[in-house]
Parts: C-alpha cells; structure tokens; sequence
C-alpha cells in the first residue's frame, strides 16, 4: 500500500505528466530509498523522501496521460515513473503493472520505457509478458561506478535483471543502460572494452545459440582483428622476409 503524497510536495513534482526524453513521462508515484548521488530529486528538493508516495489514483494517472494535449494514441512514446521513484521498488512495481494493464487495456500500441536499477524478477516479467499491445522497453541501469556515495545499488542487482530478462522475456524488450556517464569517472577504456566485450558476447549468442564465455571468445576475436589488417599483414610478410634473409 503506497501512502499519499503530503500537501507541501513541490508543484514540479506534483505535474504528473510531462515532456521527458523525447515523450511524455508519467509519474504518479514519487520517493525512493536508493540514494543515488545523481539523483534528479536533488533538484526537486525532495531527496529527502525515501518512501514511495502516490500523487494520484492508477485511473486518474491514466487519465491523465491518455488527455494530455501532447498525448497521440499508438504514437507518443511513454515513461512511467522515471523520475522520482524506481518503478520496480516492492510496492511501485505493482503500481507499475496496475498502469500499464490499464493502457494495454485500452488497446494502446504506444512505445513504453520503463527504466530500473532495482531487481526485475521471474514472477514480474511474467506478468509483463502478459500485455498485448504496449511496445514495453525495460532499460537496466548500470554504471559501473564503485563510488559507494555516487552509486550506491550495487551493480550485481543490474546484472542479474538483465539475467532475468534475457532468459524469460521475449515480447518485453530489455536494454543495458549506461548511465550516467560521468567523465572522468566511470568512462575509462577498460570499462568501454568490458562493454564492447559483452555485447560481443551476446551477439554471438544471439546467432550461435549458445552461450560462450568472454575468454573463450577472445582468441578468435584477435584472430579475426589480426587477419582483417591489411597493413600489418604486408608488415609481417615484410619481417618474415628480412628475418630469412638475417
Ligand atoms: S533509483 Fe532513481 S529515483 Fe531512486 S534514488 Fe536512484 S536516481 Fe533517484
């Protein structure tokens, strides 16, 4: 059961549709105890609230959306709770699905992205799998940050979503989502290869079927790189040759 929000709630946060990354963003819930340093709350003044609290009624938010001036049935691309919760916390994630049941109930094609750096389990992905006609995105958040007071959800919890999304969705789409991206902080090159090496990864899954682990895979990536360098392979012809002729 999600408390109601108090009267003092500042008004940004009291709108609760409005533009937000190329769509129109719902948040009828807001409050989270995650303490992501980063967090846009700072700027509400509300980081304080580590509780989830309800604005509005499921209905009324829909309504809401669905009668916002900007909103285009099957067009408009939706958030839900992108902005002062996190939609898969224990009580906001049944609000989560409550939300989108009701759209998909009203036959909306529209884009929906719902972005999390909480556990997305079996059981929830059940339940999404279960909508008919919302495009769902799911966008884990990872980092990579180890930076406790700037990050302090450890990064295991994102890794084990995408586990989970990976195995046992197949309408819901799921996305690695770096971020933030702080320079100078976590967008060193050694993290950048361990991204590149994983979706390596992935991709050969995706084609392959079976899973192979990075280091198996690695030998045949440099492989494939080295023979693919037309200059270092005249180079090495070059030294073989001089290397007779010694
Ligand atoms: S999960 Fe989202 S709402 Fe919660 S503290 Fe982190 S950035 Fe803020």
């Amino acid at each position: 059961m999600i408390r109601t929000a108090p009267d003092d709630l500042p008004d940004e946060l009291r709108t609760v549709v409005d533009y937000r990354k190329s769509g129109l963003s719902l948040n009828h819930v807001v409050g989270c105890p995650l303490d992501c340093g980063y967090c846009v709350r700072h700027l509400f003044d509300n980081f304080d609230m580590k509780r989830p609290h309800r604005i509005l009624e499921t209905k009324d938010a829909v309504d809401a959306l669905i009668n916002h001036w900007a909103f285009q049935r099957d067009v408009t691309p939706i958030q839900i709770f992108n902005r002062a919760t996190d939609p898969f916390l224990p009580n906001v994630k049944d609000e989560l699905f409550k939300t989108l049941e009701m759209l998909d109930g009203l036959e909306l094609t529209n884009t929906v992205l719902v972005i999390t750096r909480w556990r997305v389990e079996r059981a929830d992905i059940e339940r999404l799998e279960a909508l008919h006609h919302l495009r769902l995105t799911i966008l884990v958040t990872w980092s990579g940050i180890d930076d406790k007071q700037l990050e302090p959800v450890d990064s295991a919890i994102a890794i084990k979503s995408l586990e989970a999304l990976h195995t046992f969705a197949s309408r819901t789409k799921s996305v690695l989502y770096w971020r933030p991206l702080i320079v100078g902080v976590n967008d060193h090159s050694s993290l950048m290869l361990h991204a590149a090496l994983t979706d390596y990864a992935a991709i050969y899954e995706r084609i392959y079927g079976a899973k192979e682990r990075i280091e198996i895979l690695a030998p045949f990536m440099l492989d494939g790189f080295l023979n693919g360098d037309v200059a270092f392979k005249r180079a090495r012809k070059q030294l073989h040759q001089t290397q007779k002729e010694d």
